[in-house]
């Protein structure tokens, strides 16, 4: 019998866990102008720009305090958790940086030159593959291909040259709200033991207190989850659905001259019955700092599937062996790898923005357009759009962000979204029956009216099929397995570090399963004499997650590990 993870949701009380009701004592706590929460390309977008507008403004930076500005991030150093493609529109970032170049964005390492060529792809089979014209939501001509993990790097120099505190290794656990209004966020305690005990270099977590606090999490974070449950942002709105991506950087012997996407249906079924909609990218990178041509090659696949040995990362291997994909790799090497999840309900998921005392920036906000797979320039976009209207209200003396959503609208990034806002939903029926009308929405450019609607991923009942029975074996040089791609993630999580997943131990197997293949970090574990039906206990190496958010998709709850744990991205 089929059964869907969300009847076996992980024990998480959000409110009462994730949500502090009344600040610590003054001296006890950190107070500081502008908390923004997540050091990925869009909170360090907002972070730039603010500094940029108070740097102009000595006034309103002295009234904020002697730390007018904080990004909290978790990873070891911003761009540690951050992964994307990256094909980038280049207009926010421009707008950001004004006085850089396109030649200087190569030179200082985050970006890897401009789209001149690009070519899709069918796969019918393990061996053929067909050349198609590309769709719109694929043309890339005048973009730049993009390290976001790189980026990151840069937007936290410049954030810091312009006087921003950045706290790397640092978790925010949990949201501060006070009669209604965000006051800024706590920190999660480091130190503690496998059972939660203190260990003897245990420091707690401290307050923070902010004017204003951005939430800028990246998909659906944790404090974003808690936020959007207290202030009922999500109300009306469509469920958030998600996709996963897993991510290698190779270097190569010869240059990519194009860049490259394919739309399956190999190594993907095509059947209905398997849900499975998903896709891949080759994109050429010239690195200028080391002088290397190297290519990103990843696979997405939306978290919609029924198949519950569906993994993203056999696929990205299997795919590696097809002729098209192996001639490019031939003779090179695997210098990264990586994955994470990505929103993909598009206009109609994304939640209310602002409440009061907080906003909510980039993927934290839905902003991504996944017919086109692009929200990095939304991120930038939105991060910016957030400052402008937080320092307009820091000026007035208010607290009132809430015209920040009809500014989200008005800007590129609601007239972008609005256009596709309909074109991804027909897939959620397979790309037989989904395609056609899903091809109508992209040549329409969003003209078409209604509203199409979307189903949780979580209640999508799982059989275990035999997508599993096509992945290749790693052969440890072009193929790999799960663990040796956790290693070059960086991945330095402490083994007595306590478990951040929440997950039933006890679950009928069609779900155990698909935690086991969906995972791409090899992090569930089912004993090999449980029994061959009905529920299995699982085993969970938290230590191995990087953190992609997969979990929280598929009927568990990634929460934020001790600050500084998980991978150690470079350039990805
Ligand atoms: C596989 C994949 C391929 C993609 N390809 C493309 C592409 O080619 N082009 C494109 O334009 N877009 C692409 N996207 C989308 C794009 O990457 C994202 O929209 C964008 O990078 C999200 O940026 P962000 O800053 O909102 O979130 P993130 O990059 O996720 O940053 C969030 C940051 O917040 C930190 N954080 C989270 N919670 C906490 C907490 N509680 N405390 C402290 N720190 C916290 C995280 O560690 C992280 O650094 C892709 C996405 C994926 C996953
Ligand atoms: S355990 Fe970690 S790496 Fe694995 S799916 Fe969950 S969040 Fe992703």
């Amino acid at each position: 019998m089929a059964v869907a993870p969300s009847g076996y949701p992980p024990q998480v009380d959000s409110s009462k866990e994730f949500i502090k009701r009344q600040l610590d004592p003054e001296d006890e706590l950190i107070e500081v102008g502008v908390a923004i929460i997540g050091g990925g390309t869009a909170g360090l977008a907002c972070a730039n720009r603010l500094l940029q507008l108070l740097g102009e403004d000595p006034e309103t930076m002295e009234r904020l305090g002697e730390v007018p500005v904080a990004v909290v991030e978790k990873a070891k150093t911003c761009g540690g958790h951050n992964l994307s493609g990256a094909v980038m529109r280049p207009g926010p970032l421009e707008e950001l940086f004004p006085d850089l170049t396109r030649e200087q964005w190569r030179e200082e390492g985050f970006a890897f030159g401009e789209v001149k060529k690009e070519a899709v792809y069918l796969t019918p089979t393990a061996k053929r593959s067909v050349r198609i014209p590309t769709p719109p939501p694929f043309k890339n001509h005048g973009n730049e291909v993009v390290s976001v993990s790189a980026l990151a790097r840069y937007q936290q120099q410049q954030a810091e040259e312009g006087g921003a505190y950045i706290l790397t290794e640092t978790a925010a656990t949990q949201l501060i709200v006070e009669n209604g209004v965000v006051l800024g966020v706590r920190s999660g305690d480091k130190g503690r033991g496998k059972d939660g005990e203190e260990l003897g270099n245990f420091e707690p977590g401290t307050d923070m207190k902010a004017h204003a606090t951005v939430l800028a999490e990246g998909c659906w974070g944790h404090l974003t989850g808690a936020a959007i449950r207290e202030f009922e942002l999500a109300e009306g709105r469509e469920p958030q659905v998600w996709e996963l991506g897993v991510k290698e950087v190779w270097k190569v012997p010869k240059p990519l001259d194009r860049l490259i996407h394919t739309m399956g249906p190999w190594p993907l079924k095509i059947s209905s019955k398997y849900g499975q909609v998903g896709g891949t990218w080759i994109y050429p990178m010239k690195n200028e700092k080391t002088g290397e041509d190297q290519v990103s090659i990843g696979f997405v696949v939306e978290l919609e599937y029924a198949d519950a040995t569906t993994s993203a990362h056999d696929l990205l291997q299997t795919f590696k062996t097809h002729p098209l994909v192996r001639e490019i790799l031939e003779g090179g090497e695997r210098i990264a790898w990586g994955a994470k999840a990505l929103p993909g309900g598009g206009y109609w998921s994304m939640p209310k923005l602002s409440m009061p005392g907080a906003l909510l920036v980039g993927d934290s906000g839905g902003m991504v357009d996944t017919m086109a797979l692009k929200g990095v320039h939304h991120c930038i976009k939105s991060g910016m759009i957030a400052a402008e209207t937080i320092y307009a209200a820091l000026r007035r003396g208010s607290n009132d962000f809430s015209s920040y959503d009809e500014a989200i609208q008005e800007s590129s990034v609601g007239k972008e979204l609005w256009q596709v806002r309909n074109a991804r939903q027909p897939l959620q029926k397979g790309l037989i029956l989904g395609g056609p009308l899903s091809g109508i929405q992209q040549v329409t450019n969003g003209k078409l009216p209604g509203r199409a609607s979307w189903h949780r991923n979580d209640t999508t009942p799982m059989f275990v099929g035999d997508t599993k029975d096509g992945y290749v074996k790693p052969d440890g040089k072009y193929t790999f397995d799960k663990l040796s791609s956790v290693f070059i993630s960086g991945n330095a999580t402490r083994d007595d570090a306590p478990n951040h997943i929440r997950v039933r131990r006890n679950v009928p197997r069609e779900v155990a399963e698909t935690w086991v293949w969906m995972c791409p970090a090899g992090v569930y574990e089912i004993p090999d004499d449980a029994p061959a039906e009905g529920n299995v206990d699982v085993t969970v190496n938290y230590t191995n997650c990087v953190q992609c958010g997969a979990i929280t998709a598929k009927g568990g709850r990634l929460t934020p590990p001790e600050g500084g744990d998980g991978p150690l991205y470079q350039i990805t």
